[in-house]
């Protein structure tokens, strides 16, 4: 399966803002964006420079896809198949996203970050309504319960990550318990439910060029 494998400060350097890819690594004073403002590369100080209306929404467009952790082409699916739903195609996007079984277990704070929630779907630490599934890309629906699994051990882990967490608070379109390490889909996400700073209309300009 292919994946993103850019080093995730580079990323935050290159659209100049933090995406929080690490988790709580973060929110440290050693957090790459805090300590150099200059996009990475030896080319980084001439990309000061403010770009072109097109360059603004690849820009946001590129943003989107590494705050999900998603590649170029399946980026692109989720927007055709936004574009043909009913409804703002840039909130349906954005909810597409938002409903991925990977971001639900990071958004429900068992995981610090997409990636290590895209882990623990991939190594089979996730069920769906009782079922296994290693699928970060499924799409959640109201009245889906997910579950962690694993050893013991690991869901110690799973816990205690809970805690450390703990400031972070999920959405309400999830209702979690940490607990019982369970979350159930409420309903479906909509535009102000999602903390994202993303300006889905740049996204939606620049593939309808
Ligand atoms: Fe981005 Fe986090 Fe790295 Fe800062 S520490 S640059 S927010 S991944």
């Amino acid at each position: 399966m292919a994946r993103m494998i850019a080093a995730s400060c580079r990323l935050c350097r290159r659209e100049k803002e933090k995406l929080f890819l690490k988790g709580t690594k973060c929110t440290t004073d050693k957090c790459a964006v805090a300590r150099r403002e200059t996009p990475p590369g030896q080319h980084g100080q001439r990309m000061q420079r403010k770009g072109s209306n097109y360059l603004i929404q690849l820009r946001e467009k590129q943003k989107a896809k590494r705050i999900y952790g998603i590649l170029e082409r399946q980026f692109k699916n989720y927007f055709k198949k936004a574009s043909a739903q009913k409804g703002a195609t840039g909130d349906v996007l954005l909810r597409s996203l938002e409903t991925r079984l990977d971001n639900v277990v990071y958004k429900a704070c068992f995981a610090e970050s997409r990636a290590k929630a895209r882990q623990m779907v991939l190594h089979r630490h996730v069920k769906v309504n009782g079922r296994k599934l290693n699928v970060p890309s499924y799409q959640v629906v109201p009245g889906d319960e997910i579950t962690l699994s694993g050893s013991e051990s690991q869901l110690k882990s799973y816990k205690e990550t809970t805690k450390i967490l703990e400031d972070r608070t999920a959405p309400e379109w999830l209702e979690v318990s940490a607990e019982n390490l369970t979350v159930k889909i409420k309903r479906l996400p909509e535009r102000k439910d999602i903390g994202e700073a993303i300006q889905t209309s740049l996204i939606v300009e620049l593939y309808s060029k």
